[in-house]
């Protein structure tokens, strides 16, 4: 029985890794194991950071699983590439845990990181505020990222803003059970109204206003995160 279940288990490993689809709108490699679902959280201020401390930060914590609140247990780890603010890349380790009823693994990611994206989170929330909230031309972003991706980074937020809100506003009404629509103020840009709705949250620690919301969002829901 427990070897039919191993034997199983390692033919749908086998399956999911030839899988191509992944529910992301940027081609991956196989730096991005196709997980459905995935936990952000803060592990440290930097990539440096990260590597200094991530153990420990991984075994301060209880971790439980996104899809059925079940308690989950250290799994694994994988390799990923991250291009740093300096444009700088590096490779950091990335631990997974197994949900102890549902069976499905999460990685748990650092804030810092944008889930399917080798750029550093913290650079694409910059160019995203420059360019959405600030109206800086796309051509005069910082960072070493060419402009098609600049303007891909802008798309994807555009697309999803509102579900982000929308979620954020849920999840705020849970905690302080108050209704509190931002639509009244529709005038100020998606960036402002993302500010708004992560007011209406407690603070969280987070290397970026993208971070922060990932953490709200892979907390809440499967599948959603900027
Ligand atoms: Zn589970």
């Amino acid at each position: 029985m427990a070897n039919n279940w191993r034997k199983n288990l390692k033919k749908e490993k086998k399956e999911k890794s030839s899988s191509k689809v992944y529910g992301a709108d940027t081609p991956l490699t196989e730096d991005f194991p196709p997980y459905r679902t995935l936990i952000v959280t803060y592990l440290g201020a930097s990539v440096k950071e990260y590597l200094e401390n991530y153990l420990n930060f991984l075994e301060e914590n209880q971790w439980y699983c996104p899809v059925c609140s079940a308690k989950m247990s250290f799994h694994g780890w994988y390799r990923r590439k991250i291009i740093t603010l300096d444009g700088t890349t590096t490779r950091i380790p990335i631990a997974r845990y197994r949900c102890s009823n549902c069976r499905k693994t999460h990685a748990i990611l650092p804030d810092f990181v944008a889930p399917y994206r080798h750029y550093s989170q913290v650079l694409i929330a910059a160019v995203v505020e420059e360019v959405v909230s600030k109206q800086v031309p796309p051509e005069r972003v910082e960072g070493n990222q060419d402009i098609p991706t600049t303007r891909r980074w802008i798309r994807r937020f555009l697309k999803r803003c509102h579900e982000v809100i929308g979620v954020l506003e849920s999840i705020a009404f849970r905690y302080t059970g108050q209704i509190k629509s931002l639509l009244t103020e529709a005038r100020s840009s998606p960036w402002e109204q993302m500010l708004a709705a992560l007011e209406l949250l407690p603070a969280v620690k987070a290397t970026s206003v993208f971070g922060a919301v990932n953490l709200w969002l892979t907390m809440d829901v499967v599948g959603l995160w900027l």
